[in-house]
């Protein structure tokens, strides 16, 4: 980092590099602002937004009226549709409802009302038959279900690296390893204190997930507090997919959405979150009382997916605080933007929250006006890395074009040398091994590693340059 950029002030600095940070700065690399992300962490997308459920909702659970459910609702079209643009893997795999007691099963007209006032009318009740034809190895005693065939798994990782290349290749300066550790108001300016010195903006939004609070309160507000909630996961291995054609979510309850089960876009099944309510905002690690309670979960749900192998499991952490709904503000005075409480739907929502949060300060007076579509760059094509569709190492032209393509360097996740080098070349090059991962799925198989490990340390430590690949030996 040059100390320019510690000398300039810019327009706008988003303090965040996840979803919402990410999706907020391009939309604004697309007006004529001089904006900056400033990210604690090595990478983008390294928060909550890297460790969640990954499902695109439609909205038809939330609370109606709510911010949250509005933006919910249009995050779900315009991601949609944005994935389709630049490439980010969609399944439109629907998911159903099930009640397995009478009184979830009592619940579910009241749950199409509310989906139906959430504007969602495709739900449709149906019988314990109707749900066994949809699932058949769902465990015994469903007594009906609810579908809500708009809801579709998506790659929250590329959701994310999408958004914020975007942002960089607009023109957004993206400054990592930034952490923001205080701030000083002076004039019409804000000079953030990061941990690599002092950055000064005319405005700043605050996008920082779980430590929004914090940064509220250097502003000098107290609006709410972040609770850190607890979602654990366990990763299923590939032969379980075909048990799982679309996502089982549970009747809802007052502690949240509960237990689901649903197919990733890479091709595995994944059952959980829990919710757990938490002190330490680090704690991102697995337990055993969280296991004990997925496989409880899990055995009843569909016992025959706990007869599969479990590939992985993590754990990440939702930005709950007391109140029910997004705590959105704009303090005019203070040019100061809070996007904070994004809880359990940001991944969908984050989008949205964007053109929402463009919409507070273009009427703040701020100037948002685009420029011209021509002199704003193509968006990024990201590497499709679901398993919908054919991925490198299955395109014979590609291969012909390019070797390097052909040459697997991961056999669990089937990662080509081509993909790792392609991530290095990219606009954001990944840091570290994690970062690789979540560019390419290297490493994330049922090995876990364990084979391809030397090779992937060697093609991280060369920037993808090594051709010492088990391929070419
Ligand atoms: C278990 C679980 C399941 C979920 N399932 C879904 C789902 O299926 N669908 C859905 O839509 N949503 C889901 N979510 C919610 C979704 O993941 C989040 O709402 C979303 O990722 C929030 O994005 P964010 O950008 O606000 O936060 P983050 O991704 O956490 O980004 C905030 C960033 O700010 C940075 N930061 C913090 N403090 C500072 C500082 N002082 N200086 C500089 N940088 C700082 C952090 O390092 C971080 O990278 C789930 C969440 C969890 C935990």
């Amino acid at each position: 980092m040059s100390t320019n950029e510690h000398g300039r002030t810019f327009d706008v600095v988003v303090i965040g590099g996840g979803i919402v940070g990410a999706a907020m700065a391009r939309e604004l690399g697309a007006t004529s602002l001089d904006v900056a992300i400033l990210e604690a962490r090595g990478d983008v997308g390294d928060g909550t937004s890297k460790a969640n459920t990954a499902i695109l909702h439609t909205g038809f659970d939330a609370k109606p009226g709510t911010l949250e459910s509005r933006l919910v609702a249009r995050g779900y079209d315009l991601l949609g549709a944005y994935a389709e643009q630049v490439g980010i893997p969609v399944e439109r795999t629907g998911a159903i409802l099930v009640a397995w007691t009478l009184e979830e099963l009592a619940a579910l007209p009241s749950l199409k009302e509310k989906a139906e006032q959430n504007g969602y009318d495709r739900c449709q009740i149906i019988d314990a038959d109707a749900v066994y034809a949809e699932v058949p190895d769902l465990g015994e005693g469903v007594l009906g279900g609810l579908t809500v065939p708009g809801e579709s798994i998506i790659c929250t990782w590329t959701t994310n690296l999408a958004l914020a290349t975007e942002a960089v290749d607009r023109g957004v300066t993206l400054l990592t390893s930034h952490r923001v550790e205080g701030l000083e108001r002076y004039g019409r300016r804000t000079r953030l204190m990061t941990d690599q010195g002092p950055v000064t903006a005319t405005w700043v939004i605050n996008a920082a997930g779980l430590g929004a609070d914090w940064i509220d309160e250097m502003f000098g507000h107290h609006r709410f507090t972040v609770t850190p909630r607890r979602g654990e996961l366990f990763v299923f291995d590939k032969q379980s997919r075909p048990k799982v054609p679309k996502i089982v979510l549970p009747v809802p309850s007052s502690k949240g959405k509960g237990v689901l089960v649903s197919p990733t876009i890479y091709g595995n099944v994944m059952l959980g979150p829990t919710a757990e309510d938490l002190h330490d905002r680090t704690a991102t690690g697995t337990s055993e009382d969280g296991f004990a309670f997925l496989l409880e979960k899990g055995g009843r749900l569909m016992p025959t997916l706990l007869d599969e192998e479990v590939t992985a499991s993590y754990a990440g952490l939702r930005a709950a605080t007391e109140h029910g709904d997004y705590v959105i503000e704009l303090d005019a005075e203070q040019q100061y933007l809070l996007l904070g409480g994004i809880r359990s739907t940001g991944l969908t929502a984050g989008m949205a929250i964007a053109e929402h949060a463009t919409g507070l300060l273009a009427d703040a007076g701020v100037d948002v006006t685009p420029r011209p579509e021509s002199s704003l760059p193509e968006p990024p094509l990201m590497p499709h890395i679901g398993e919908a569709g054919a991925r490198p190492y299955q395109d014979d032209e590609l291969i012909a074009a390019d070797p390097a393509y052909g040459e697997i360097v991961c056999f669990c996740e089937r990662v080509t040398r081509g993909e790792v080098r392609d991530a290095f070349c990219s606009s954001i090059p990944p840091t570290d091994l994690d970062g690789l991962r979540r560019r390419t799925r290297i490493m994330n198989g049922r090995c876990q590693g364990f084979f391809c490990g030397a090779n992937v340390q060697a093609l991280l430590d060369s920037a993808g340059t090594s051709t010492e690949t088990e391929a070419a030996r």
